[in-house]
């Protein structure tokens, strides 16, 4: 079928779903995208509430350098980002440990000088993975095109590729044990920190390859969106509509109707039902399941260890952040524990973004990873037993940022906390799972490809992750595999 005719409806205005949306319109197929709350976005969404305008999970915007694939995204859509890099991405904090992440690494060179060898060697590797990502990823492989593609790239240009292949298998702490790091506490803690929050698994589990480029972040830099990260969703929403496709709000996909192998349309809460020549669903494998499934009180269970979130969204005065040399502080309290409430991620609106606050406040995010069960036991329970749950947990949250700067609280104006509960009503995620795939293999990873032949995954569920370089990256794989199919039964029908 000629793009033109195709009839793409998107599950979600996630990043993913909306870059592979407005791919697909400036190329001129006719798109559809289906949100179910008022506004895009989803985990990287900036909202309103009372007068403040506060991310909703993703405060870091990342991927906009020089040949990033946000770079890349913003040229091929005509879109001119509104950021700015920070010279410094953000500061860890431990005991008395702090470090600035700039992209000269010097504070952590000068305080762990035995890593030398391994940034060193870390730098050399993600450019060698920066340069085979070039172009789009075929990754997971998909037959014989995908490899014959890697091939060529890996002969064209990578003189390293052999050398990249002895880390495919490596652990990201069997690497820092290859430069005897693996006995320096404070930084296996360090770096257990940063891969969390960007691998969503730490140095044990974390595969090396994935560590890599996860630590390559605050090198190839850090950005500030104005307006907070959502305006990156908002743009895409008008580049879709701009070219001729559209956003519509407030609709959620509660069926996906099909026969066979095929899906032929949507149901929507509100009654509407949609035809679609092809779906991307912006959804987690699980929860895309719910909607296609025949007996849709099954509940998955494939996500149950993948991490979700606790936020808070906080008004503050800002005469805090002021001395900060970022907004962003990632804060290890002093148990030493990483999730849980034990380590948090702060980021602060800027003090010229006055309107995302009222009366020169600011308006905060702190996250921290949690594990989604206790919290729907906690709702099973009854209200009392899941609001007690929320206060422990907020209690937890506000000493570790108080234990840093004891000021903290008595600058708090209000508070607002969201649960692995309200991720899951908010995101439509299974168990508000929000994190992505923990990346402990490069061999294991999820493609866009489903069990129907014009049914396909885009987002933080499917390689290579999280993120929102990450998710247009992802988006990216989607389209070439949709076009392939796309080809493959023009061909067919001829
Ligand atoms: C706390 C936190 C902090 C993070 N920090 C950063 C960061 O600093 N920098 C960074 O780059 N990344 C960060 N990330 C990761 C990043 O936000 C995500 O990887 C990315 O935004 C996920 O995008 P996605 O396309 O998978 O879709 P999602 O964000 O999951 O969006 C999916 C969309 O689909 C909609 N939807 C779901 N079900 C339905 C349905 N049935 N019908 C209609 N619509 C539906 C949802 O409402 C949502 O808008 C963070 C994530 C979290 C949770």
């Amino acid at each position: 079928m000629e793009l033109q005719e195709l009839n793409v409806v998107v599950i979600g205005a996630g990043v993913g779903g909306l870059t592979a949306g407005a791919l697909l319109a400036r190329k001129g197929a006719m798109v559809t995208v289906l949100e179910a709350q008022n506004y895009p976005g989803g985990c990287a969404a900036t909202f309103y509430r009372k007068g403040y305008r506060f991310d909703a999970g993703a405060t870091i915007g990342c991927g906009f350098h020089d040949g990033g694939p946000m770079n890349i995204l913003g040229k091929e859509l005509g879109i001119t980002w509104p950021v700015w890099p920070d010279m410094v991405a953000w500061q860890y904090r431990h005991h008395d440990l702090h470090l600035d992440l700039s992209p000269r690494r010097s504070e952590i060179l000068e305080r762990f000088p035995r890593s030398a060898s391994f940034w060193a060697e870390q730098s050399e590797l993600a450019k060698l993975l920066w340069h085979l990502a070039e172009g789009g990823l075929s990754w997971p492989v998909k037959g014989v095109r995908d490899l014959a593609r890697l091939a060529r790239k890996g002969i064209s240009g990578l003189s390293g590729t052999a050398h990249l292949l002895t880390f495919a298998r490596k652990s990201a702490f069997e690497w820092l044990a290859s430069h005897g790091l693996d006995n320096d506490p404070d930084f296996v803690r360090f770096i257990d920190a940063q891969l969390l929050i960007s691998v969503q698994t730490t140095s044990p589990y974390a595969n090396a390859i994935n560590a890599a480029i996860a630590l390559d972040l605050p090198v190839s830099g850090a950005f500030r969106v104005k307006g907070g990260l959502g305006t990156v969703s908002e743009m895409l929403a008008e580049s879709i509509v701009k070219s001729g496709g559209a956003v519509l709000y407030g609709k959620q996909v509660i069926r996906i109707d099909s026969v066979r192998r095929q899906v032929f349309g949507l149901e929507t809460s509100d009654g509407s039902a949609i035809a679609a020549d092809v779906v991307l669903a912006n959804l987690t494998p699980a929860s895309l399941e719910l909607l296609t499934e025949e007996n849709r009180e099954l509940q998955p269970q494939s996500e149950s260890a993948e991490w979700s979130a606790f936020t808070l969204y906080l008004g503050m005065e800002p005469a805090l952040f002021n001395a900060w040399p970022t907004r962003h502080v990632q804060i290890i309290g002093s148990t030493g524990e990483l999730a849980e409430g034990g380590s948090i991620f702060v980021s602060a609106s800027p003090p010229d973004e006055q309107e995302r606050a009222p009366e020169r406040l600011c308006a905060v995010t702190i996250s921290t990873h949690a594990l989604p069960e206790q919290w729907f036991e906690a709702k099973k329970k009854g209200e009392d037993a899941y609001k007690k749950l929320k206060s422990a947990y907020t209690e937890k949250v506000l000493n570790v940022f108080s234990e840093q700067f004891p000021g903290a609280r008595d600058a708090i104006r209000s508070i607002t906390a969201a649960t692995p509960v309200t991720w899951e009503r908010y995101t439509g995620r299974f168990q508000g799972c929000v994190g992505g795939y923990p990346q402990t293999s490069l061999f294991k990873v999820r493609g866009p490809l489903t069990r129907f032949d014009n049914l396909f995954l885009v987002g933080d569920s499917i390689f290579p992750g999280q993120s929102l370089p990450g998710v247009v990256t992802g988006a990216r794989r989607t389209i070439e595999l949709l076009l392939q199919r796309n080809e493959k039964v023009g061909r067919q029908q001829e």
